[in-house]
This record gives C-alpha cells, structure tokens and sequence, in this order.
C-alpha cells in the first residue's frame, strides 16, 4: 500500500459518497442489496479508512484504492443484512448454557409459537364472555394443577419475577435472609442489589456458613416484610454447616404474618428417575411444605421459553398482578404459547422425558452418546493431518444454569488435541477459533490442553458432519 506521509492530504483522496455510489461495482451492489444498505456501508468504510488514517500508531497509512475499498464495502454490507442471532452447536457439555440460549424447545412449543405469531390470538380474551381476559390464565390452571398451587403469575424471567415479589410484598420493609444465600448468579443477578432495586432493605441474619431459626426470631420486627430465601444454586457451602429447616421457617413466617418466599431458580414440574439420575420435583414439594410463594425459571428443568414462574398463595399473586410493575415485566404472546404447550406435555410425564430436549438430553444415555462420537471420529479425523491427534473421550456432562448443582453426567466426545512436534504450529486456541467460525459455528471446551467436543447435545450426526464439510476453506485461510 501506498505510504503518505500528510494524513490530511491522504484523506482527500477518499471520493465522496455519490462517486463511490457510481461505481459500477457499487452498482451491482446496490441492484442486488437495495441503496440503503449499500450507502450505509459506504459511509462506515469511509468511516473507518479516515479513522485508520488519523490514528498515529499504525506507521502503514492506508490510502483510498477502489479495489480494497469495494471489497469492504461488500463485506460490511453482507454483514448488514445477516442475522446476527444464528444456531450454534453447543458440545461444551453444558446442557443449559445462558450464553446459548438454555432450553432448546420441543416441536409442539414451535408449532404453537408459529401459530400465534402468524395470527391474532386470544391472549387476553376471555372467548366465552366475550370479554377482557388475562394472559396468565393460559398457563396457571396446569402449573397449579401440576405442583398443587393456588394461583401463578409469569413474567419474563425469574429474575423479573424476584424483583416483583420484593417490590409488590416488601417495598419499605425488611427483607430477612441467611448470610449464606446472599447469592450473585452469573451474568449481574446480585441479590443484594435486586433487594435494593425493589425498594426492599436487606436484613442479613446468621453467618455465612450457620443460620439458626433463633437468628431469625431475634431479627423479626415490625418492619419485617418477608422471609426469603434463595437457592444456592451454582455453589454449595460445605464443612461446618447449619441451615434453619424450611418447616420453621413456615412457621415463624406465619406467626409474624410475613410471607415466606423461595427463589428455586430451576424447578422441574415433575418427579423425575432415569439411567440414574433423579430429578426431584422442588416446586410442589415447597408448596406442600407451606411455602407462600415460589419462584423459578421456564427455561432451566422445565426445558421452556425464557420466562419466570411466581406460584402459590392466590391473595398474594392477586397484589402481585395489581402491581403495575407486573405491566412492565409481562411475558409475550410468543412466550406464553411455547410455555403452554410445553406444559401440556407434563400432563403426560411419560411422554414428556422425550419430547422435552432438555428432559431427553439430561436422561440420554452414556452408551447412545458414545457411539455417536465414535461413528463421526474418522469422519472429522479425514480433514486433519496427523499433527491433530482425534480421539474419542470419556467426559463429563452438567445440567447447568444452576440446576442440579454439582451433579455430574457421564458423558461421551471428542477430544483433539495439537501433538507437541507439530511443525506447522495449529495452536489449540486457533482450533476453537476454525470450529466458531464454520457458518453454524461449534463450540467444545478447552480442558486439559485439549479441545473436547462432549456430544450429549449433538442427536443427529449429520448436523455435524455437514458442518465439517466447510472445514478446508476454513484451514486452508488459517494455516497458510
Ligand atoms: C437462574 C436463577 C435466577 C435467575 O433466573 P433467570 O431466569 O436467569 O432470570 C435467580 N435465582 C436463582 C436461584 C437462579 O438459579
């Protein structure tokens, strides 16, 4: 490239936008992506080149060249009228991963989505009446019929549905909770500042490892508003420990006449055994047990759309809805059909493990996920040389998303590993980087100076291998 000394002068060179435009090469452009698009990305390429020119630390001054500037051009328009959102493969062995979209959703759950996205729906029509009805309604007779509540509001996640309890039941007063629970879950869920947000003032009670039901008796007052509680759900104290029982905690929340509140996060609707892993039905436990409230998520155990699940006490959801804080937090039509329908698949449990992915991955057996890894091995193994060694591996699975905390799944992948004498240096950070960037990007985990594909998500093989199929260019870019 040319090397201009003057950035003011090399600046001039670059044509104004209406003379790139009459390019014929930004004509062709324009006649297949429309003017909008095409000038749009003129102006962001003009953009960057004069940002490029007046940076002092880069010694190789660009200058304009029609050649590379067109051909930016069309990258940034490409890249303009691309989705950003797209599927991804996640064999990190993380079956609910919040950076990748939790639950994937059962088939009936698309239908419906489909069906109320193309039309109008009653979603908050009352059909018999002929009147106003509530968007709730579509989903509180199953979920009360399914873990014995009275009465259920959702909003759109359960972090929504915390901050609404606390704000609705507890604004200006005290909110007791254990030391122990005052939990921050990934990506900013703090319940310090969720209590605070809610207008609520935190009350700690006991000591980060032991809380007696005495610490809260000596803590209650008339300010108290309520008693909460939060499962740990992505950590576990251990070693010397005292946890009040819930049963007390029932009782003492009845007696001063405050509600007591259980933030479950992940909470499956039905009890749960299989190729040995239990999942236990939380919700209706702590519903049976007396707990006034319940919060947990749709799209943890339940396998749902994103949403938050409020459930219990039926004059307690009534202040809850007539919060207009409820307004702002509401879930939508799309929600509200995906979370229907799925729930009409817990009224048939048995059917419910393999319609439901999350339910069916969780359950999957080690040996299915085996073989699946061995039957795509010499198949990924045909486009690396031996300086990759390919094995299949023993691995191990988790639930995620805080649920089932600490339980392990045995699981079955791929391990890849760079040999040591590798000449032409691939390094393992590269690796991951050529498996992201295949149009429907895979994402492994790195561990033990390896990458491991763990293949408990990956069902049907050929989703995989058609991937793969783009792996020459891809390496062909990356190694030269
Ligand atoms: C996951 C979780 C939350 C947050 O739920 P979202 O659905 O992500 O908003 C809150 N509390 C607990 C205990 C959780 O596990």
């Amino acid at each position: 490239m040319e090397r201009l000394e003057n950035p003011l002068a090399s600046m001039r060179t670059i044509p104004a936008v209406y003379k790139i435009l009459n390019l014929p090469s930004v004509i062709e452009l324009v006649s297949k992506f429309g003017h909008s698009v095409v000038s749009a990305a003129v102006r962001e390429t003009q953009d960057e080149l004069r940002k490029n020119l007046l940076d002092s630390s880069t010694t190789e001054k660009p200058s304009f060249t029609e050649k590379a500037f067109v051909q930016k051009v069309h990258g940034r328009v490409l890249e303009l009228v691309q989705k950003s959102i797209k599927p991804v493969l996640n064999l990190t062995g993380t079956i609910l991963h919040t950076n990748m979209g939790r639950s994937f959703l059962p088939k009936e759950a698309i239908e419906a989505i489909t069906e109320v996205a193309l039309n109008s729906s009653n979603i908050e029509l009352d059909l018999t009446r002929g009147s106003r009805g509530h968007r709730d309604a579509h989903v509180e007779k199953d979920i009360c019929d399914l873990i014995g509540c009275e009465a259920v509001s959702v909003v759109n996640n359960n972090a929504a549905a915390v901050m609404l309890v606390l704000n609705s039941l507890a604004r200006r007063k005290e909110v007791l909770i254990s030391r122990g629970e005052l939990i921050e879950i990934g990506g900013s869920f703090r319940l310090p500042d969720i209590m605070k947000s809610a207008g609520c003032s935190l009350r700690e009670v006991g000591t980060t490892n032991r809380t007696y039901l005495k610490d809260f008796q000596s803590e209650v007052s008339p300010k108290t508003g309520m008693i909460f509680k939060a499962y740990t759900s992505n950590y576990t104290i251990s070693g010397f420990t005292k946890e009040v029982n819930e049963k007390k905690l029932v009782q003492l929340s009845s007696e001063v006449n405050v509600p007591f509140v259980v933030d479950l996060g992940s909470g499956s609707l039905i009890e749960l055994k299989k190729n040995g892993v239990q999942i236990e039905a939380t919700p209706s436990k702590k519903i049976l047990a007396g707990v006034d409230l319940i919060t947990f998520s749709g799209d943890k155990l339940i396998g749902g759309p994103q949403c938050g699940i409020i459930a219990g006490r039926k004059d307690l959801i009534k202040r809850i809805n007539a919060n207009p804080m409820k307004r702002a937090m509401r879930c939508d039509k799309v929600s509200i059909a995906a979370l229907s329908a799925v729930l009409k698949l817990y009224r048939n449990p048995g059917k419910a493990i393999h319609c439901i992915p999350t339910l069916r991955l969780i359950f999957r057996p080690k040996d299915e996920i085996r073989s699946l890894a061995k039957s795509t091995l010499p198949i990924l193994k045909s486009y690396f040389n031996d300086h990759i060694e390919i094995k299949v591996t023993d691995c191990d699975s988790q639930v995620g998303s805080g649920s089932l905390p600490g339980k392990i799944l045995p699981s079955a992948g791929i391990r890849m590993r760079v040999k040591r004498n590798a000449s032409r240096k691939l390094t393992l950070t590269q690796l991951a980087s050529i498996f992201r960037s295949l149009p429907m990007p895979i994402i492994g985990r790195v561990h033990d100076d390896a990458l491991i594909f763990d293949c408990r998500l990956l069902e049907d093989e050929n989703i995989l291998i058609k991937q793969l199929e783009f792996l020459p260019e891809i390496l062909r870019k990356n190694v030269s």
